[in-house]
């Protein structure tokens, strides 16, 4: 009898060299087997006259073959085997690429259930490239899992693999989520649900089942993030006692925003109680978070603890160096900048002044500070555009600086009810107000042909005085037909040849980054052509007109984020983005920008339309990966996951009265390095 840890070598018709490859995959025990869920399914209950097949659809039918199968050979490495195929409503052609011996396999004048995609229309239409077996009559072929694939792997292995698994779990597998929930939520239980994802009989198995799936996962995931933020509150933090900040609301250029003040005052409080602070601010781009961030700052220094601002890039710590230095210096607070592309000798140098208190605040780049910088007394850590800063290495630092006072900036805005259940473990300030004044950003989708008339726009923008973002998604000439923002200075130089255009790109050293963006900020270039290195934070608010080659290459709330560059002083600002021409999803989609300047509409709009895994950059918020859930769809059974998961803990932290469950949350978060 198999068990649950056992090897995959232990199936039999799996050798060393099928579980080298599948463990390539992830897959090494039965257990892994059990937890690799199909990628899709093959419906071949439903078998379909040939008369009502459509074009473009899978679909199954029961025909009879009718001509022997023959080889034709195209041209060298391509070679198609051919058929007729018959049912009591018509005929249809069937072909099979590269694949003569299985085609070879088929008997004329015997029934066969084909199931394959239907190409082509009228007499050339075909089925193509179908799985066929014998069934009879009244048979069908069921339901096919469908697994995701690795070089030299098949769907038999997989089958064999999970079969295996499925014998090693059927009649023991105990449930781990409490029973109430199952009964409230009319969920499957965990044996009935793991045999449907694999082994369905139907469809609407599938469904049952995937809803617990879905369900389970977001419930796990939410105990677990409860469960940190508890760990978190029990331990003692550092207390600031002194919360006056009116000395620093007199030396800011400009009266706070009510969110602003708000957002400060939560942090305050979160300060004076005891306990570590763990807060997200989330705000549009251009809300002001640089503010709340150098409010946390002060507040660590005028209580003797130092502080740490950090920026996901050099150019983005650079300028907060420069517009918060002098605010500090007013304050009396001493500032340094830390830097990767600083000499040996002027690190050594900042690094001393660190780790001896003299610096009170530091700013930097992630990287830098966590790794490799020794701190007198860290109390307060600012981590600046925080969808790149995920669960653990918030842990990595909080574990540095004993329990320092943490808060995360998200330009990204995504809805509220996602935001408590991917930031469960933390409190959450929202920026819901832009400073007055601003000017909403007006937005075009243009084509290739409105390309003479942006040139003239781009020219009379920079006669009035302002400057222009040109932002492309690629350095070099790669094999899509997109500009290279390389050829695309070359382009501009001669379109607009007595405007000086510079270039800012990922690849350039940091010190030459540096120096060009100084240059563009100080007015000595008209145009900066740049990658999407200025995503995030950089603020010249003198530039008021931002052109997007191949705009639909973004996505929304990237487009969003490069639009925030503009709109940030007292000029009119426009986005152009070229691409309306790239068809129809294409023109959808920029359409949105057109119409709204809110990120959080169009967060939503971008989560609906490409589904989480992308709208977070893979794994960039650094959660334990979500496997079967879409944040956009399921959101109401999230919803209720993330309330259950709030009521369980509340009475039950250390989930002492499941076991089973605080396993499992233990293993799903034990990537993360976060859980213990
Ligand atoms: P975010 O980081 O949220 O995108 P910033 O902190 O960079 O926004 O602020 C954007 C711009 O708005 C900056 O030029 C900043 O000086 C300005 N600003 C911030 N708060 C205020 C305010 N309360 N009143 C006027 N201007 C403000
Ligand atoms: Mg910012």
């Amino acid at each position: 009898m198999p068990a649950l840890y056992d090897s995959l070598l232990s199936v039999s018709g799996i050798g060393p060299k099928k579980a080298a490859l599948l463990e390539k995959m992830g897959l090494r025990t039965l257990r892994d087997a059990l937890e690799y869920y199909p990628r899709s399914y093959d419906d071949r209950t439903r078998v379909i006259p040939i008369a009502e097949l459509r074009e473009g659809e899978r679909a199954c039918i029961r025909a009879v073959v009718g001509t022997t199968p023959a080889l034709h050979r195209i041209r060298k490495g391509m070679e198609l085997t051919k058929c007729t195929v018959f049912d009591d409503s018509g005929t249809i052609g069937i072909t099979f690429f590269n694949n003569r011996y299985y085609a070879a396999l088929l008997r004329e004048g015997e029934e066969y259930l084909f199931c394959g995609i239907v190409q082509g229309q009228g007499r050339m239409r075909q089925l193509v490239s179908p799985v066929y077996e014998k069934k009879a009559p009244g048979e069908n072929g069921g339901i096919v899992p469908v697994y995701s694939l690795a070089a030299g792997v098949t769907q038999r292995d997989l089958i064999k693999a999970t079969d295996a698994a499925l014998a090693a779990v059927a009649g023991e597998y105990p449930e781990f989520l409490p029973g109430y929930l199952l009964a409230e939520y009319q969920l499957p239980a965990l044996q009935y649900t793991i045999a449907a994802i694999h082994r369905p009989q139907t469809m609407e198995e599938v469904a049952d089942a995937r809803r617990r799936m879905v369900f389970e996962e977001l419930f796990l995931l939410c105990c677990g993030l409860q469960r940190i933020k508890a760990v978190w509150r029990e331990e003692a933090g550092i207390v600031f006692q002194n919360t006056d900040l009116s000395a620093f609301w007199d030396a800011l250029p400009f009266p706070p925003t009510g969110a602003q003040r708000r957002a400060v005052e939560e942090i305050a409080a979160d300060c004076r109680k005891g306990c570590a602070m763990n807060r997200l601010v989330q705000g549009d781009v251009g809300s002001g978070k640089t503010v709340v961030a150098a409010a946390l700052c002060v507040l660590a220094a005028q209580n003797g603890w130092q502080a740490a601002l950090m920026a996901p890039t050099e150019i983005l710590a650079a300028q907060h160096e420069q517009s918060l230095a002098p605010l500090f210096a007013a304050l009396g607070f001493s500032c340094v900048l830390l830097t990767g592309s600083m000499g040996a000798a002027e690190k050594r140098e900042k690094h001393a002044e660190i780790a001896s208190g003299k610096a009170q605040i530091v700013i930097g780049t992630h990287a830098l500070i966590q790794k490799d910088v020794e701190f007198r007394n860290l109390g307060a850590v600012v981590a600046d555009e925080q969808h790149r800063f995920g669960v653990g290495q918030r842990a990595t630092l909080r574990q540095k600086g004993g329990q320092p006072h943490t808060l995360v900036m998200s330009a990204t805005p995504i809805p509220r009810t996602l935001a408590l259940i991917l930031y469960g473990d933390l409190d959450v300030s929202v920026l819901d107000e832009l400073p007055p004044g601003r000017q909403p950003v007006e937005t075009y989708a243009v084509g290739e042909k409105m390309r003479p008339r942006i040139y003239r726009f781009m020219e009379k923008q920079i006669l009035d005085g302002g400057q222009v973002y040109v932002v492309c998604p690629l350095v070099e000439e790669g094999e899509l037909p997109l500009k290279s923002a390389e050829q695309h200075v070359l382009a501009l130089r001669r379109a607009l040849p007595h405007r000086r255009v510079a270039l800012l790109h990922g690849r350039m050293k940091q010190a030459d980054k540096d120096a060009v963006m100084a240059a563009f900020s100080a007015g000595e270039a008209d145009i900066l052509v740049a990658t999407t290195v200025i995503e995030v934070g950089v603020n010249v608010p003198n530039a008021n007109l931002m052109v997007v080659e191949d705009g639909d290459r973004f996505g929304l709330s990237q487009l969003h984020q490069l639009r925030g560059r503009v709109g940030r002083g007292k000029r009119q600002s426009y986005c152009i983005l070229f691409g309306k021409d790239k068809g129809e999803k294409a023109r959808e989609r920029l359409k949105i920008l057109c119409g709204t300047n809110d990120g959080f509409e169009i967060a939503r709009a971008d989560l609906a339309q490409r589904g989480p895994g992308d709208f977070f950059g893979q794994r960039q918020h650094g959660l334990p990966a979500l496997y079967v859930a879409d944040l956009a769809a399921d959101l109401a059974l999230m919803q209720s996951a993330r309330e259950e998961a709030e009521r369980l803990l509340a009475d039950d932290p250390g989930m002492e009265h499941y076991p089973e469950l605080r396993a499992r949350v233990e293993r799903m978060f034990r990537s993360t390095e976060v859980f213990n």
